[in-house]
């Protein structure tokens, strides 16, 4: 694979499930060194030691604590020299009755959703300055419009989705560009095999462009694409990789 990432330093947050495993396993392919973050540090530790210990470093964080986030990105900057790129792809999705969410509920949504974005960005600024990186943030489908059940949720990647667009405003002039990637329904093998995954799956096709379902390796290549110097003059885009679902009306299939 071509190695657009060689000498370059990425951090992916939320790399110890799913999506984000995907998106650490791209950037080692193509010769970064990758700082894995999550709470889970056993499941870094067993995807650090699948990418090579030389060129990755695990680190513990929890992305709704400002000074976690600070420390993480500071550790990655001390074994690695420098900071390229910064995805910011931990969160948190919560199905539930508006009526019966809670405060907790939304503030544990926000938090992780949302909170974690800006963390992020303000502890790697200093450090994408000196490199003019780049930031990607993980969205949603969900970002782009209203779901049933997903209040929290839709508030939390819609501002995702905003503060990527006026982020991208104050970080141009110091060549920092951001961009966001708006999932849709988005598995990995471990949920493919879920019984519920084909009904699942049948009803995203009813809306959707392309059938089928969308990858952790599908994302990966998206971010992987914003993040390189092939993208060099975007900014303040959000790219859904989503199978056409919000190209749609929203209606459902009339013939
Ligand atoms: P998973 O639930 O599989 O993984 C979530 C990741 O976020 C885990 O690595 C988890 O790590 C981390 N995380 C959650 N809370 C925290 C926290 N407080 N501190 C640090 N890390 C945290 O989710 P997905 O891979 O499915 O989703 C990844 C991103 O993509 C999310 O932002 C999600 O909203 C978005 N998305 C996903 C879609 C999908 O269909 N999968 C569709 C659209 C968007 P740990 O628990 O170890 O801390």
């Amino acid at each position: 694979m071509e190695q657009r990432f060689g000498g370059k330093t990425v951090i992916v947050t939320g790399a110890s499930s799913g999506i984000g495993v995907g998106i650490a396993r791209r950037f080692a392919l193509e010769g970064a060194n990758v700082v894995l973050a999550a709470r889970r540090k056993d499941r870094l530790d067993t995807l650090a030691a699948e990418l090579g210990t030389e060129r990755t470093l695990a680190v513990a964080t929890d992305v709704t604590s400002r000074d976690a986030v600070q420390a993480m990105i500071g550790a990655a900057v001390d074994r690695f020299g420098g900071l390229d790129v910064l995805v910011s792809n931990a969160g948190l999705g919560l199905g539930k009755d508006f009526e019966k969410t809670t405060l907790d509920d939304w503030r544990l949504v926000m938090s992780t959703d949302v909170d974690s974005c800006f963390f992020g960005a303000q502890a790697a600024l200093p450090h994408l300055k000196q490199s003019r990186g780049s930031i990607v943030q993980i969205a949603s489908a969900s970002g782009l419009g209203g779901d049933r059940m997903l209040t929290a949720y839709n508030a939390a990647k819609g501002a995702v989705v905003n503060f990527t667009r006026g982020l991208a405003f104050d970080l141009g002039r110091l060549g920092i560009r951001v961009n966001a990637v708006a999932p849709s329904l988005t598995l990995g093998a471990e949920h493919a095999d879920h019984p519920d995954a084909g009904s699942l799956i049948e009803r995203f096709d009813q809306r959707r462009a392309l059938t089928g379902y969308s990858t952790p390796a599908d994302i990966a290549g998206a971010v992987a694409f914003l993040s390189s110097d092939d993208a060099r003059f975007i900014t303040g885009t959000i790219l859904p990789v989503d199978g056409g679902i919000t190209a749609g009306s929203g209606q459902p299939p009339l013939f």
